[in-house]
C-alpha cells in the first residue's frame, strides 16, 4: 500500500466516523436496520471472545447466548429484506462508507462538517474547536466576549 492509499483510508475511516457518531439520525429505516445488524453481529463477537474477570462465567455464556440470538435474528431479517442485503453485499467497509457519503450528499444543509481553518482536517466533533491534526484551536474565533474582538467594531 502506498503512502496516498493510507493517507485516503485514514480520511475515510475518519469521515465515516463522524457521520457514524453525530448523524445516525438521517440514514434511512433500510440503512439503520442494516448497521443494527452489523453492530450486533459485532457485539456477539465481542461477548463471545471476551473474558471479563469479576463476572461469573454463566453469567457472561448467558449475555453471550443473548447476544447472538439478537444478532442471528438481525441477520435473518437483513437477509430476507433485498434492500438490506443490497447494501450489505459490499462489505461493512463500504457500506459504512457509502452511507455516510449517502447521508452527506442529501443533507447539505444539516451535516456541518468541521474542518479546522488552518490545516482543513475533519475535526473530532461537529462542535470541536481545536484540530485533531495540527492542534489549532479557535476557542475565541466568532465568540462576541472574544479579547480578539478588534477596537474599532466596539467603537462603531
Ligand atoms: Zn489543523
Amino acid at each position: 500500500m502506498s503512502k496516498s492509499d493510507s493517507r485516503d483510508d485514514d480520511l475515510r475511516a475518519e469521515f465515516t466516523r463522524y457521520i457514524f457518531c453525530y448523524y445516525t439520525h438521517l440514514l434511512s429505516p433500510h440503512e439503520y436496520e442494516a448497521w443494527q445488524s452489523i453492530m450486533i453481529k459485532g457485539k456477539a463477537t465481542m461477548g463471545a471472545a471476551c473474558h471479563i474477570p469479576g463476572i461469573p462465567s454463566h453469567k457472561r455464556r448467558q449475555g453471550t447466548e443473548r447476544l447472538i440470538r439478537r444478532s442471528e435474528i438481525a441477520q435473518e431479517r437483513a437477509s430476507a429484506d433485498p434492500r438490506i442485503g443490497a447494501l450489505l453485499k459490499r462489505g461493512e467497509s463500504d457500506f459504512f462508507f457509502s452511507v455516510a457519503l449517502r447521508v452527506l450528499r442529501d443533507n447539505r444543509q444539516e451535516v456541518v462538517l468541521n474542518l479546522c481553518p488552518k490545516c482543513l482536517a475533519l475535526c473530532k466533533t461537529p462542535r470541536a474547536k481545536q484540530c485533531p491534526k495540527c492542534y489549532y484551536r479557535w476557542h475565541n474565533v466568532g465568540d462576541a466576549s472574544s479579547t480578539e474582538t478588534p477596537s474599532a467594531s466596539r467603537d462603531s
